[in-house]
């Protein structure tokens, strides 16, 4: 019998997640089967524009939960939605994106299914007959390769945002079909609100470039150029644990160990001295520019370009640079 995948989409204000697209990606180079199919899941509510575009990307069938208790995200509701879809594609593989959404249902989705799962995948190669799922370790130090064994059961992949192109849409468009889950009514948490604090307007973890600020930006206000220059380059704005700590932005910008992991094209570190935990939520970034005014500062290990000078006469002369390109 031919494999079939399920990818889990993602959506964040009204849209479908860049990572959604990345998965489908990333599910097409794993298959090693000709003839096998990969299908999605589209968990929301109101969602029948986003399923239509879904099915464009996909040669298996949308499977769509659309209910209003599925507006936001809700562990157990999503849960439970996403378990009956997969009941219906029985797949030999679900993948999802490596976010916060994605890590929290995962591990859930792997202990009913008694399944293996393979996390914050970042690259797929193939061995003989073994697909091999590639994921750094120790900020990108190491990496390990991994497969599952292949025991019959099902497989669970997580993968990290920006890492793999975003699947081209296919000839013609799947099927969309509506799954009801079984019961939605025995919640045993509701959300109250959800309150979105965005580090701008671009998706942090999906931004293609990310202009980031430490300690050395020394208030909220020293943000104001490096937003500038986000504004300028369509970048999101990051930050250093110390930025965050010292109160000069909010937490949902913090880059690192303890923050978010980013994987954009450029990187471009102002007033960030480079510690360790800082490189952990970075290093992985494909051109790292670092600016800082001490040449010894350890970001400049990393870094592929580095400007040794103020930040605040830098930046600005960069910005004013681009606004003309
Ligand atoms: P600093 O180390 O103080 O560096 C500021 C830099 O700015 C200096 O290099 C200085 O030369 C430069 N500078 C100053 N003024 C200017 C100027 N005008 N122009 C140009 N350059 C200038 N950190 C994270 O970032 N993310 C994490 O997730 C994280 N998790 C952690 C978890 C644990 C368990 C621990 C113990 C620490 C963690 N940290 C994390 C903190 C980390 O160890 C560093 O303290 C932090 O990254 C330092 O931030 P910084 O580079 O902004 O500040």
């Amino acid at each position: 019998m031919s494999q079939t995948y399920a990818v889990i989409a993602e959506t964040r204000g009204g849209k479908l997640r860049q990572v959604t697209l990345e998965a489908i990606e990333a599910a097409r180079r794993a298959t090693q089967e000709e003839n096998a199919s990969i299908a999605a899941i589209l968990i929301g509510h109101q969602v029948t524009e986003l399923a239509e575009e879904l099915a464009q990307y996909v040669d298996g069938p949308v499977h769509v939960v659309d209910r209003p208790e599925l507006e936001v995200y809700h562990a157990e509701a999503t849960f439970t939605a996403t378990m009956n879809a997969l009941t219906e594609i029985n797949p030999n593989a679900v993948f999802l994106g490596h976010t916060a959404i994605g890590r929290d249902l995962a591990p859930m989705i792997a202990a009913r299914l008694g399944a293996g799962q393979i996390s914050d995948v970042t690259a797929i190669e193939h061995s003989g007959s073994d697909t091999i799922y590639i994921r750094p370790l120790y900020a990108g130090k190491a990496f390990e390769r991994k497969r599952f064994v292949a025991d019959g059961s099902a497989q669970i992949v997580t993968v990290r945002p920006n890492n793999f192109a975003v699947a081209e849409p296919l000839p013609s468009s799947s099927p969309i079909t509506h799954s009801t889950p079984t019961t939605l009514s025995n919640l045993r948490s509701t959300v109250k609100e959800v309150v979105r604090k965005t580090s701008g307007k671009v998706d942090l973890t999906e931004a293609k470039i990310v202009v980031s600020g430490g300690r050395g930006v020394k208030s909220a206000e020293g943000f104001r150029p490096l937003e500038r220059l986000a504004e300028v380059l369509n970048a999101a704005v990051g930050a250093s644990r110390a930025a965050c700590d010292a109160g000069y932005c909010d937490y949902a910008m913090q880059i690192g160990q303890t923050g978010k992991v980013v994987t954009p094209e450029i990187y471009i570190a102002c007033g960030i001295s480079g510690a360790i935990q800082h490189l952990a939520g970075m290093s992985q970034s494909r051109i790292i520019i670092a600016i800082n005014k001490d040449p010894e500062a350890p970001i400049f290990k990393v870094a592929d370009y580095g400007i040794v000078g103020d930040l605040f006469e830098v930046v600005p002369l960069l910005t004013e640079e681009f606004e003309k390109a």
